[in-house]
Order: structure tokens, then sequence, then C-alpha cells
């Protein structure tokens, strides 16, 4: 199948449209993957679709091997992850009631359950691979469960924040999986979504499209995605970029617009125009991209280097970094006051 070829396929979820057309029929490693967009709505996904009970799976054994090269984390990955925890438990902890009850999806190592357990939440996290999921009990002492989100034991409205970090994309039916989740949360309760962003990537198609993500998402995608599942945007801010916390909708709360077939206009344009080897060297992005990499890799090794294990890496870093902390007043309970 060439690319901008127009296929029919089952409707959409996002907007019931049939029409779909070819993105890319290449992914990262050159692997043969058709990616393609929907005419009607600019949903970015694989094509065809996978079969949910071989995504499931896959995820149980295979992916951490496949992309990370072993069955647990190196140190340096480990330092990686509990960096971005470190980040997003910044942002997040404000927002959250005193001893707020976190529940991490696609837990990975335990980084992020970790970093919001030394900080005070009743934070435990679900993780599908085996063998991460021992690591993260094992390094961190945290009530990482293994299994995936459809076996997850999750009483009624018993959440106060569930974060989905670099894990919607890899769903084989993330629309099951925010329904799931609105159940979870407690009234006031906020989910928080990051997944990589499709638009004004510069990447090589080649290094875009990903076999594990089946959906690429734009900030317009993922709010509809939301917003059909029960969840609005928590500011103007979330809603510009793919890094978003959502709160629950509200009567009066109206959806937002963007996702249309602009927007599929605007994909098929921007991946046309970003594909060329020879445009992507003479921009210069692989040489800085290398620098800066090398850097990391050198600072990283360091500080691996000081420590005689990865928890008490961690604990130094975190120490280093100061403890994420809840605002003096417990936050305004959003869902309480309506
Ligand atoms: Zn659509």
């Amino acid at each position: 199948m060439k690319i901008g070829t127009r296929i029919e396929a089952s409707p959409c979820r996002l907007c019931g449209g049939k029409e779909r057309q070819v993105l890319a029929t290449r992914g990262r490693g050159m692997e043969p993957l058709t990616t393609v967009v929907c005419r009607g709505c600019g949903l970015v996904s694989h094509h065809p679709l996978p079969d949910p009970e071989e995504v499931a799976a896959f995820y149980a054994t295979r992916y951490r091997v496949a992309y990370k090269g072993g069955w647990e984390p190196k140190r340096k990955h480990a330092l990686r992850a509990l960096r971005g925890a470190i980040a997003r438990a910044g942002r997040l902890a404000p927002l959250l009631p005193a001893g707020g009850r976190v529940l991490d999806v696609g837990a990975s190592s335990g980084e992020f359950t970790y970093v919001m357990q030394r900080a005070g939440f009743a934070a435990r996290g679900i993780e599908p691979n085996q063998g991460y999921g021992e690591f993260a009990r094992r390094t961190y002492g945290v009530a990482v469960e293994t299994g995936g989100l459809a076996e997850a034991a999750v009483a009624p409205a018993s959440l106060d924040l569930v974060t989905l970090n670099h894990v919607l994309e890899h769903l084989a039916d993330p629309w099951d999986a925010l329904r799931r989740i609105g159940g979870w949360l407690a009234p006031g309760g906020l989910l928080f979504i990051e997944v990589p962003d499709l638009s004004g990537v510069r990447k090589q198609a080649a290094n875009t499209f990903h076999g594990a993500h089946i959906w690429n998402f734009t900030p317009q995608t993922l709010v509809l995605l939301a917003w059909r599942q029960g969840f609005v945007p928590l500011s103007a801010e979330d809603a510009a970029g793919t890094s978003v916390v959502f709160r629950k909708r509200r009567p009066g709360d109206a959806p937002s617009a963007g996702a249309g077939p602009e927007l599929a206009e605007r994909l098929l344009r921007q991946v046309a125009t970003a594909g060329s080897p020879l445009a992507y060297l003479l921009s210069g992005a692989p040489f800085t991209r290398r620098a800066a990499r090398l850097r990391r890799n050198i600072e990283e090794r360091i500080t691996c280097a000081r420590h005689a294990t990865v928890r008490a890496m961690a604990d130094a870093v975190i120490t280093a970094a100061g403890l994420p902390t809840r605002r003096r007043e417990d936050p305004i309970r959003l869902d309480a006051a309506a």
C-alpha cells in the first residue's frame, strides 16, 4: 500500500468515519508497519488494528525484551524513569488531598509509585510485565501488582488519582481503559495521561511510528477521546499538549473543537514534508541529538556508579530533588463543589 492511499475500514471509534488514508508504511527500524489517519477526525492508528488478546500476551512477556533488551531495567533506565517520576509527582502532588489514593497504571519499574509513597500518598501500581513488577516490589518495596488494567481489583470510587504515563498509546482498547478508570475515581478524582505528541513531529516517518504504539495521538484527538469517556482537561494549558491532567465531566462542560478533517489534512502534510532523510540530515538535528545523548550517558554513568544499589541511588536523587509537596490547603474539590 502506498502513502496517501485511501482505504475503507470499520467505523472510527472516535467519529464513526469509515475512510482512512495511509500515513506511513514503515515504522521504527524500517519494519513494515501500516499507519493510517481517519479522514473524519485525524485519529492515527495501526492498520489493521491488532487482536486485543495478542496485545495482552505481548505485554505480559515479550515487550521489555523486545524494546529494552532485558527483563529488568538497567540502572540508567531506572534513573531516567526516576527523574521523570519526580517531575510528574511535582506537578500532580499539589492537586491531591492529604494521603490521596493514587494508582499508576503501567507502573513499569515502580519509580512513580515509590516517589508518591515517599511523599505521603497511598500509592500503588499495576504493571503487566512480570519482570518489571517483581523489580518494583523487590527494589522499592512498593505495591505494584502484576497484571493488566482489565484484571485489576479496584473498588468503585476509591481513587483520587490514576496515572497513565506513556501507556494509552499501547492499549488495544483505550476506550475501555478510560471507562474503567472513570468508575475507579472518587468524586473530585483526577486522571493524568501522557502520550507522545504526533503533531509537530519533525523526525523521519521511519522514526515516528512504532510497532508498539497502536494509537498516535495529537492534543485534539486525545482530548476528544477523553471527552467521550467522561473527562475534560483540568485547564486550557493542559489541553494544549499530550501531557494532560483530566477531571470528570460536569453538566455545562463543552467538548473542545480541533479533531476533524482539517487535522487529518494537517497530519498528512506534516508527514509528507518531514519524510526526507536529506532534510533531516541538513537540519542538524541528528548531530545535536547525538551530542545531547552522549552528555546524558556520561552524567548517568557517573550517577549510577556513585551508589551501591538502585534503591540507594533513588533515595539520594529524591532527597536532592526534594519531595513533592501538596499545597498547604487542600485543593478545591471541583466535583464536590459542582
Ligand atoms: Zn475518526
